[in-house]
């Protein structure tokens, strides 16, 4: 069974956290054997997590029954708005450097523009895309050749500092300009709280797994009126899969006591106020704003945009490209996807027709099968929920 699974794995204390599991999720059933509890994991890295190492497997043959792993919109690269991939194909093949991360490579775009649907493909037709790892490599490299150019700043909070950092220290060369398509992450999962019951009769999420890496910025504290206004559990946790089990079991746990308070699982790398310099940083650079998240819409204050002063580094502002304002906003992504739902936790990557079909980490069609965070790129690679 899953106990032995466990031990086999020599994972001793994964064995002791699934009978934890078990014994809540037993006590709840007594309550209401029907009820399905819906535990959100917030962040693709816990999705990675949860397949690659088979956590629902592992709940399942544990004699979990009324307990759901729900993937949530945590990949920064599957809501970005298609308009602005398509701006910096128009720039790429205006001359424009166009500075970008890996997994933004191959994310199609919803209209082609010179033929590409892709940087991946633009870059094919003689556009000058450039693949980094972090900002400062974009700025190093832009010093060199001094070219006009724009790094796409994909990304949550994680990122901002990185941005924000090497603006306020003078890093950033006049030749390279950033297009801020940061989002935060607690607007989304407000966002997505209400989204998830299409009628009023499916069952709310029950609890959180916030995600660990962007909390390292804004702190266990970020998630306190999430915690609050839903009377929801939320646990912040780490990547491995015994902080994932643990998170449940905390959340379990909250649910038979009828508690629902922020933990910070993830003791190692988070602390309640967070990074408090991070948080200044980004704050004197960025200003919170509206902003439209893939096949999704408008999410109030989930973005981040240049203040005033600090416009000369803007993308958009410098080669006169008009913003995504909500009259513009159009339904961006492919027909038959289902990014919009699987990212908000309405429906599983099997629920889409073109799910390994027509759509394969290959040949992606839609925006979640590109990233290694994209729900769908994760049941993709490893062969369903885990
Ligand atoms: Fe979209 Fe492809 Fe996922 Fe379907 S399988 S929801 S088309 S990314």
């Amino acid at each position: 069974d899953a106990l032995e699974l466990a031990f086999r794995r020599k994972t001793k204390i994964t064995a002791y956290l699934v009978d934890y599991i078990r014994k809540y999720a037993e006590e709840l059933a007594k309550r209401d054997p029907k009820y399905v509890y819906k535990i959100m994991d917030f962040c693709g890295t816990h999705e990675w997590t949860i397949v690659h190492f088979g956590l629902r497997s592992v709940l399942e043959m544990a004699g979990v029954r009324n307990v759901e792993l729900v993937a949530g919109p945590g990949c920064p690269v599957c809501v970005t708005p298609s308009y602005y991939l398509e701006q910096a194909m128009k720039l790429a093949f205006d001359g424009v450097v166009i500075y970008t991360y890996g997994d933004v490579f191959k994310l199609p775009a919803i209209n082609r523009v010179n033929g590409a649907r892709s940087l991946a493909e633009a870059k094919a037709r003689g556009a000058d895309v450039r693949l980094v790892h972090t900002f400062l490599h974009a700025v190093i490299d832009a010093k060199k050749h001094n070219k006009p150019s724009v790094f796409l700043g994909i990304g949550f909070e994680t990122v901002a500092p990185g941005y924000s950092e090497a603006i306020l220290k003078g890093l950033v060369p006049p030749n390279l300009k950033l297009m801020s398509l940061v989002k935060l992450t607690p607007p989304a999962m407000f966002y997505a709280l209400d989204m998830v019951r299409e009628k009023p009769t499916d069952y709310p999420i029950s609890g959180v797994i916030a995600p660990g890496h962007v909390s390292t910025i804004v702190g266990g504290k970020a998630w306190a009126p999430v915690a609050e206004q839903y009377e929801i559990p939320v646990v912040v946790a780490g990547f491995e899969p015994n902080d994932v089990l643990t998170a449940i079991a905390e959340i379990l746990k909250q649910l038979k006591n009828g508690e629902h308070k922020v933990v910070i699982e993830y003791v190692r790398a988070v602390k309640w106020e967070g990074d408090l310099k991070a948080q200044s940083s980004i704050n004197t650079v960025f200003e919170t704003v509206d902003s439209a998240w893939r096949g999704i819409g408008y999410i109030p204050k989930s973005g981040l945009a240049l203040r005033e002063r600090f416009r000369q580094y803007d993308a958009l502002e410098h080669f006169g490209i008009p913003d995504l304002t909500p009259e513009r906003w159009q339904y961006d992504l492919p027909p038959g996807c289902k990014c919009a739902e699987v990212n908000l936790g309405k429906a599983k990557p099997t629920d889409c027709p073109l799910f390994m079909k027509a759509c394969t980490p290959d040949r992606p069609i839609g925006p979640c099968m590109v990233s290694v965070e994209g729900t769908c790129a994760i049941w993709a690679r490893f062969g369903g929920g885990g």
